[in-house]
């Protein structure tokens, strides 16, 4: 296999999680233009119709439905429909996430279930269905989740002050090494990426706050730009890293280095 090749998706199926806009709609590009057909979910109409429209204005393949990762039947529909529809299931990108900014001591319990529930129980949900996919299909397959930085260090209150989010990623890092080891001896590849900042929806507010600081404190003085998750996004999906499994592939400028 030549080097391209390692990266080369054509003649595979990604379900992308949250695919809508964001990251997970880059992520669900990146995937497209290395030749996998795509499918995206989300909960909201308004964002799917847009994002498919991108995906398809850039020639890729593409389905998209609306789930709600938390709920186990929609997640059991929305992978049979990526079956029915494409007729396998190769590379699942776990990326649907939500945040709740609020001090740890006067966090709200009913939204830190909303983000354990959604951040965690979500990215398993969708997992446990994909791999069922996969291991009917008999071909194994690349599981990407989607964790952050936060899941790995703790953060200043005045930077992100999200203690359920920290606390959500923390258990994706963990959910991904176990779900590694349990999965390797069917040939399914669970892998995490751990962004640091990025300008999206769900950061606006904090970057308004403390763009400044956050660029203070990454090494490479600046927060990632559009298209710096599609390479560790591909590299984790495609036979480029078919000897890889278990890892957290940090994204995140350095952040974390020091
Ligand atoms: P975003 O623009 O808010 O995108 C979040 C996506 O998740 C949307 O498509 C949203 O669509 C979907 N979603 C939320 N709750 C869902 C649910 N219950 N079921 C299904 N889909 C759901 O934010 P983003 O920054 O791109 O975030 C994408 C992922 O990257 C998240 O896991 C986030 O934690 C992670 N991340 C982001 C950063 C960053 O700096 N931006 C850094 C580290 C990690 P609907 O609302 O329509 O459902």
């Amino acid at each position: 296999m030549s080097v391209k090749d390692l990266f080369d998706l054509s003649g595979t199926v990604a379900l992308v999680t949250g695919g809508s806009r964001g990251l997970g709609l880059e992520m669900a590009a990146g995937l497209g233009e290395a030749g996998s057909a795509v499918a995206i979910t989300a909960r909201r109409e308004q964002w799917l119709t847009s994002g498919a429209a991108t995906l398809a204005a850039k020639g890729i393949d593409c389905f998209a439905t609306a789930c709600d990762v938390t709920q186990p039947n929609e997640v059991d529909a929305t992978v049979a429909a990526v079956i029915a529809r494409f007729g396998r299931l190769d590379i699942l990108v776990n990326n649907a996430g939500v945040s709740w900014g609020e001090s740890a001591d006067t966090m709200p319990l009913e939204k830190w279930r909303m983000v354990v529930d959604t951040n965690v129980t979500g990215c398993f949900l969708m997992a446990r269905a994909a791999a069922a996919a996969m291991m009917r299909g008999g071909r194994g397959g690349a599981i990407v989740n989607v964790a952050s930085i936060a899941g790995l260090v703790g953060t200043p209150a005045d930077v992100l002050d999200a203690v359920g989010y920290s606390a959500s990623k923390g258990a994706v890092i963990s959910l991904t090494r176990d779900l590694a080891v349990k999965w390797a001896r069917h040939g399914i590849r669970v892998n995490a990426i751990a962004p640091g900042f990025f300008d999206t929806r769900m950061t606006t507010g904090v970057l308004e706050r403390s763009r400044a600081a956050i660029e203070r404190s990454t090494p490479l003085g600046r927060i990632g730009r559009p298209g710096e998750l599609q390479g560790a996004a591909l590299f984790l999906a495609s036979p480029a890293s078919s000897y890889v499994t278990g890892h957290v592939l940090v994204v995140d400028g350095g952040a974390t280095a020091w």
